[in-house]
């Protein structure tokens, strides 16, 4: 009898103590849910990595052979598509990458120059050559008789463009304007500081005020992937073009860009965001001078192994395009891009539940064809019937997207990367596209 008492309360122990941990987890679930975006950056930290990969850190599908059909749901699966993190590149990278695998010895970057001879003076000389050459390649930007400044990251030349542009006087602080929908960082990264030199002013198209503003063109944009030029219409207007995405594999090459300032960044170009590498070509010195006046108060130059990494990774691509056997990188990158919105733009024609923009096709003189853009993004509107198009995704559909509001637009759009794995892209795919618990 003592016996079976004993084994009894040891059952009962365990099935209380189950009973408990589950509970918990449930309270810990709901609780996260209650604190919202808190939330989303959890599932950001701490689910991202292990939703997007396999064991060994690579995706389990290529892009070089898409398998859009082969879906590894799981419905309980948080798919992260807020940020535009490039994983799509990562495959072209694991098959090809072995040729920008760098030994970076001990006794090199000791000093803070690369180049005392050149205005930016730590520019280095191999990262600017590189740069030089894939725009040659690509025709996408003109590069003779322009300053390069490198930068960590466009974000930080993005600083560096208003420190140069703005009035140093007593004038105030000049507005920076952008038409919505605009990159969402660009209001963030203007303000966040409470410069006395520049201000956030809002959206280009209802801007008014008289004297000078600083106008930032981003074409294609970020988000909504359409081509952009300079809305606001005065003479006093300063522009800096942000061509982040002015590269083949998402929209047509139809010409060298031929602006003041133009800022580009491998983060979107080769995928290689994690090397915090930008660059802006300027034909005026003193703007050059003053935006490398700013990266050298604000952090004495930019990462020499950073860059040398770029510059293989550039020449690299610059390599494969004249590589008449193998793909080139912008021939795979365009085939991912081309999968994926084709996909993306059938479930939206199929389901009717929701709309992404149509593009006009152009001629690439890269290419040598006819297409559409293709965007890092797609600029997702949710069916009239839903109001709060990322709460309705998170909630019933558990796949993180970043709302209208951010862009200067309508709850009912958010924007969602194009970018990341084929994973994650399946079953978001998947999700959007089943008509289980949604009126999407
Ligand atoms: N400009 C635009 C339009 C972008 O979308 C991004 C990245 N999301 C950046 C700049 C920042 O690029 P980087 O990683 O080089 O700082």
């Amino acid at each position: 009898m003592g016996k079976i008492l004993r084994v009894l309360s040891w059952r009962n122990m365990l099935v209380l103590s189950l009973a408990i941990n589950f509970s918990l987890v449930l309270k810990i679930l709901k609780g996260d849910r209650e604190r919202g975006d808190s939330w989303d950056r959890t599932a950001y930290v701490s689910i991202w990595p292990v939703v997007s990969t396999t064991a060994s850190g690579s995706s389990s599908l290529s892009s070089a052979s898409c398998n859009y059909s082969k879906i590894e749901e799981d419905d309980d699966r948080i798919i992260n598509l807020k940020f535009g993190d490039p994983t799509v590149y990562e495959t072209y990278w694991q098959e090809n990458g072995e040729v920008t695998t760098m030994v970076i010895p001990g006794w090199q970057s000791l000093s803070y120059f690369s180049d005392e001879n050149n205005l930016c003076w730590f520019l280095e000389p191999e990262l600017g050559k590189e740069i030089v050459r894939v725009h040659k390649v690509v025709g996408n930007a003109v590069t003779q008789d322009r300053y390069i400044v490198v930068g960590t990251g466009s974000t930080q030349l993005y600083q560096a463009a208003l420190y140069a542009l703005s009035p140093h006087d007593e004038s105030g602080p000049i507005n920076v304007v952008s038409t919505a929908p605009y990159y969402s960082s660009y209001p963030l990264i203007t303000d966040y500081l409470k410069s006395g030199l520049y201000r956030w002013g809002g959206d280009a198209k209802t801007y008014k005020e008289d004297g000078p503003y600083i106008e930032l063109v981003t074409s294609p944009n970020n988000p909504d992937g359409f081509l952009r030029e300079s809305v606001v219409n005065s003479s006093k207007g300063i522009l800096i073009h942000d061509l982040a995405y002015y590269w083949p594999q998402y929209t047509p090459i139809t010409s060298a860009a031929d602006h003041d300032v133009m800022l580009f960044t491998a983060s979107k170009s080769t995928g290689h965001a994690g090397m915090r590498i930008g660059w802006a070509l300027v034909k005026d010195r003193e703007t050059a001078r003053k935006m490398i006046e700013y990266i050298e108060l604000n952090t004495i130059g930019v990462s020499k192994d950073s860059q040398l990494r770029v510059a293989k990774v550039l020449k690299v691509v610059s390599d494969s395009c004249g590589n008449e056997t193998a793909k080139s990188f912008f021939d795979h990158s365009y085939d991912a891009m081309y999968e994926r919105w084709k996909l993306l733009k059938q479930a939206a024609k199929d389901t009717k539940r929701f709309s992404v923009p149509d593009f006009a096709s152009q001629r690439c003189n890269f290419f040598g064809r006819v297409f559409e853009q293709q965007p890092a993004f797609a600029w997702f509107k949710c069916g009239e019937e839903i109001v709060d198009c990322e709460k309705f995704l998170r909630e019933e559909k558990k796949i993180l997207t970043k709302s209208g509001k951010h862009f200067g637009d309508e709850l009912s759009y958010v924007r969602i990367s194009m970018l990341d794995r084929d994973t994650n892209f399946n079953i978001f795919l998947h999700r959007i596209s089943s008509s289980s618990n949604s009126t999407l």
